[in-house]
C-alpha cells in the first residue's frame, strides 16, 4: 500500500454510528466519501472557495503533499495495539514510549482556524532522527467521535501538517490567482489587506452582490477551483 492508497483507505473508513454522532443534516464524511475512488480524490480539486469567501483545502491533497506512509512501522503499531482496550491517544503515547521515541506535539485541527475539508487529529514524534506522525482522520459528524484508527506516516518537516496552503482563481478570462498560505492571501503574488476574500465579500455585499465574491482585479466571480496545483506523488 502506498501513501495515496493509505490516505484513500482512511478517507473511506466506516467509523460507524457513534452514540455522540447523529449524522446531522450533512451526514458523515465516510458516507459521503464511500463511493469515491482513489482517482476521484487525485483528480479532485486541491482547493475551492464558496460564495461566502470561505476557502476549503482538500484533505487528500494536503496529506498527499505532507506525509509518506510507513507501512512497516504501521504494521508494528497495529501489532502493538492489537489487544489494547485503551483509547487511541493512550495507545499512541504507549507506542512512542515502547519504541524509545520522543513525542514532539499533538494537535487537533478543530481547535484552531483550519481550511481543511475534514478534521485531523495527530501526534508528531521523533524516532531515530526521523519525524513521524500517528494520524487520525475525523470521519463522523460530531467532532467528539468518529475518528479512524491512528495510521503511521513519516513527515518531511515536523510542522508540515500545520502549513495549510491553497489557491483559487477568478472565473474571468485572465484567471487572477489568489494564493492562501498560513492565514494570508496574495493575488498574483502581491499582498494587500483589501484583497482578502473576507474584505472582498464585505465590499460586494455593500453593492448588493450576494451570490459570489467578485475578483478585485476584474470583478468576475472568485470561485474557480485549483486543480492545477502540482502535488508530489
Ligand atoms: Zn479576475
Amino acid at each position: 500500500m502506498n501513501t495515496r492508497e493509505a490516505i484513500h483507505a482512511m478517507l473511506t473508513t466506516n467509523t460507524g454510528r457513534h452514540m455522540l454522532d447523529s449524522g446531522g443534516a450533512y451526514g458523515r464524511n465516510w458516507e459521503r466519501n464511500a463511493s469515491k475512488s482513489l482517482d476521484d480524490f487525485i483528480t479532485g480539486p486541491y482547493s475551492w472557495m464558496d460564495s461566502y469567501g470561505c476557502l476549503t483545502i482538500s484533505l487528500f491533497h494536503h496529506l498527499d503533499a505532507a506525509v509518506d506512509f510507513e507501512a512497516a512501522m504501521d504494521a508494528e503499531y497495529l501489532a502493538f495495539t492489537h489487544n489494547s482496550s485503551d483509547s487511541h491517544l493512550e495507545d499512541i503515547s504507549n507506542w512512542i514510549e515502547h519504541i524509545g521515541g520522543t513525542e514532539i506535539y499533538s494537535d487537533n485541527s478543530y481547535n484552531h482556524e483550519s481550511a481543511l475539508s475534514q478534521v485531523i487529529q495527530y501526534t508528531v514524534y521523533e524516532f531515530d532522527g526521523e519525524q513521524y506522525v500517528a494520524l487520525q482522520i475525523h470521519q463522523g459528524c460530531d467532532v467528539r467521535g468518529g475518528y479512524t484508527r491512528p495510521w503511521i506516516f513519516s513527515l518531511s518537516d515536523e510542522y508540515a501538517l500545520l502549513s495549510e496552503s491553497g489557491s483559487v482563481y477568478c472565473t474571468g478570462s485572465e484567471q487572477h490567482r489568489y494564493d492562501y498560505y498560513g492565514g494570508e492571501w496574495t493575488i498574483d503574488g502581491s499582498y494587500s489587506r483589501e484583497i482578502q476574500p473576507y474584505a472582498l465579500q464585505t465590499e460586494a455585499r455593500k453593492v448588493g452582490i450576494t451570490e459570489y465574491i467578485p475578483c478585485y482585479e476584474c470583478g468576475y466571480p472568485l470561485e474557480g477551483t485549483d486543480t492545477r496545483k502540482e502535488v508530489s506523488a
